[in-house]
């Protein structure tokens, strides 16, 4: 059925577990990873808009520095994709309301994506049915098919090949966010000429990670956090370095950087012990902006719909 105001809500993510493969021949490289949907939203509202207006995208929220509103914005591109499906050219108006923060390793580029699939879908009544989003998803980027779904998922191929994680248990997430991003090809590009002249192996994910998962063991968990990519990023922003070991020094379970980077994120005990690190990490004065954050969460969601 048809709407004419559609809001969607749709999670950022960290990547529990990062092995990154040796580069491809069209450049990309095969990753396995493990990602975790966190409490930290992008809400994506869709609207008709006025006739001949075509598809607008207006920002709000406290990231949108850097953030393009043209068919560049990976939610224009999503509603653009769902249009063309309907054969339709419909004068769509998205508004991204952003708490996501950018270039962070925190996928939010891919969630908006996410969550504009799932509100025009619903807006212009196209009902394609998840199979048929998740392809959507994955022509858009690695990271979009994961943000439809949420929860704690294995992705393989880059990232867009989903498989359910057996998991249980609720994670207690600091995050320390820069006030500078990073870029994803320059870290790859990065991590590439650290590793120049070794053998590279084919990616894989650990199994006392996926075993701290079905436990539900957060201690394990910690110990087990790994991301291929992390020399990379902090090669190109050492004092990342510096603030990995400030959060261990402070009693976090385990540290990594999500993604590309330079998102930090330490796992604690449990909310309180979440708690006491925040405040210890902006006593220390390590730069950046800190968050709290619970995982997993479930992935884009209609959440008002008329
Ligand atoms: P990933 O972890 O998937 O590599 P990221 O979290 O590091 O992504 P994003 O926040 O997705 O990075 O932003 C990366 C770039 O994507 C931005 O600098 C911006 O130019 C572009 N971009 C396109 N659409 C969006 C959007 N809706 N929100 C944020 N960035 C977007």
């Amino acid at each position: 059925m048809k709407s004419v105001r559609v809001v969607v809500r749709v999670p950022a993510k960290i990547n529990l577990n990062l092995s990154v493969g040796p580069q491809r021949k069209d450049g990309y490289h095969d990753i396995a990873t493990v990602y975790q949907a966190i409490s930290l939203y992008d809400e994506v509202i869709a609207h008709f808009g006025a006739p001949e207006s075509g598809i607008t995208v207006a920002l709000t929220g406290d990231y949108i520095q850097g953030v393009p509103t043209d068919e560049r914005n990976l939610a224009y591109r999503a509603a653009e994709m769902i249009a063309n499906e309907m054969r339709l050219t419909p004068d769509i108006s998205l508004h991204i309301n952003k708490s996501i923060p950018v270039a962070a390793g925190l996928a939010g580029g891919s969630a908006d994506a996410a969550a504009a699939l799932v509100a025009v879908d619903q807006l212009l009544g196209a009902d394609l049915g998840r199979a048929r989003l998740s392809e959507f998803a994955a022509d858009i980027g690695s990271d979009v098919p994961f943000a439809l779904t949420g929860g704690t998922a294995i992705g393989s191929g880059r990232g867009e090949r989903l498989s359910p994680a057996l998991a249980s248990g609720e994670y207690h997430w600091v995050l320390v966010i820069s006030n500078q991003g990073l870029s994803t090809p320059a870290v790859y590009a990065e991590c590439d000429r650290l590793r120049q002249g070794r053998e590279i192996s084919a990616p894989r994910i650990t199994d006392a990670l996926m075993h701290a998962l079905r436990s539900g063991d957060a201690p394990a968990l910690g110990k087990a956090l790994m991301n291929d990519l992390q020399s990379a990023a902090c090669s190109l922003r050492p004092a990342l370095r510096l603030l990995l070991d400030v959060g261990e020094e402070y009693g976090a379970l385990g540290s990594i950087i999500s993604g590309s980077g330079p998102t930090v994120a330490f796992l604690a005990r449990d909310a309180e012990h979440a708690l006491d690190l925040t405040v210890a990490l902006s006593a220390s004065g390590v730069a950046g902006q800190i968050l709290r954050a619970m995982g997993p969460m479930p992935g884009a969601r209609i959440i008002e719909s008329r």
